[in-house]
């Protein structure tokens, strides 16, 4: 994996965006909250946080990695 187009979809695209578009995303605080996808999640249980631009599910663990392999697979349909 080039380290450098990381680095430049990590600059352009907003992870509050792109999970946005996908799970309903409640603002509380500088975080956003929403029903996790990757588990069987009833309370939302991932946070998202805008500055750092990561997520984390507090109840399976996935990290943001999941967020950017969607957007590469996509940007790549997309070409
Ligand atoms: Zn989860």
């Amino acid at each position: 994996m080039d380290n450098t187009l990381t680095n430049q979809i990590r600059n352009r695209v907003d992870i509050v965006d792109i999970i946005g578009e996908r799970i309903p995303l409640t603002a509380k605080g500088k975080n956003f909250f929403g029903v996790c996808p990757f588990h069987d999640d009833t309370n939302p249980s991932m946070s998202v946080s805008r500055e750092k631009q990561i997520y984390t599910c507090f109840s399976c663990k996935n990290k943001s990695i999941h967020v950017f392999h969607v957007t590469q697979q996509e940007m790549y349909l997309h070409f």
